[in-house]
């Protein structure tokens, strides 16, 4: 069986839009995809008990797989460096302070999920790079010409591949990019509300106090509780990933 799929979310300054496109076959015609199954609760999520019950659940999408469900913990980030380390060079500077918020933001997160930094980008299961997302053009077929959507802030996408250990389990990665090009407050929203998409929240809420909130807001809304449920909830349900495929 084949398996097609790339997907994205994209932030853009007043909207967060969400796309799926692209081709990826990692799976040849003689194996067949795991079943959806249900994984264990990870002990952390099963062990946090917020007050308020609500959550955005009925807004997450799944993937072709089921739901982006990590199973394997503490989940490896990677984020972009400068080249250059020279900070007498005003261009590193700035992408010193970029990173100073993706790591900000990767702390804030940390208190709900294991989450560790990595060296090189090889070994990252979440990969944070540094770039304003490229536009990409709709076509529209009322006037038959290409739409341009707003100038992106973010985005946040998803590839699977295959674990090289017997039994091969099908397993994903992230792909997170963040504009250079933003005020701090805003850089450090994007980066909140990206590594909810990338740990599973894939959907947004309605509630401009949450991190997933679909549009961005003046003030940056710190990770909510009703994040945290709907992210509790997300890891109770079936999906295909961290299951081996069968030959
Ligand atoms: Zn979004």
């Amino acid at each position: 069986m084949k398996l097609k799929n790339l997907g994205y979310f994209i932030l853009a300054i007043f909207t967060c839009l969400f796309l799926v496109f692209g081709n990826l076959s990692i799976v040849n015609s003689q194996s067949s995809l795991p079943e959806l199954k249900t994984h264990p609760l990870p002990i952390f999520l099963a062990s946090l008990n917020p007050i308020d019950k609500e959550d955005y659940f009925s807004e997450i999408k799944t993937s072709p797989v089921g739901y982006l469900i990590w199973t394997h913990f503490p989940l490896k980030v990677y984020l972009e460096k400068p080249t250059e380390t020279d900070v007498s060079i005003a261009s590193n500077r700035r992408f010193l302070h970029w990173l100073e918020i993706m790591r900000k933001g990767v702390t804030e997160w940390a208190q709900y999920l294991p989450i560790t930094e990595v060296e090189t980008e090889d070994l990252a299961d979440i990969f944070i790079k540094r770039n304003a997302p490229p536009l990409k053009p709709k076509f529209n077929s009322e006037t038959g010409l290409f739409d341009f959507p707003p100038a992106t802030t973010a985005e946040t996408k998803y590839t699977f591949y295959l674990s090289k250990d017997q039994p091969q389990l099908l397993l994903h990665k992230m792909t997170i990019t963040v504009s250079p090009n933003l005020a701090d407050d805003s850089t450090l929203s994007a980066i909140l509300h990206e590594l909810g998409h990338a740990f599973g929240i894939w959907g947004h809420s309605q509630n401009p106090n949450d991190a997933l909130y679909f549009s961005q807001v003046r003030d940056t809304p710190p990770i909510s509780e009703r994040d945290i449920n709907t992210l509790k909830k997300i890891y109770q349900q079936p999906t295909k990933l961290g299951w081996p495929i069968s030959n």
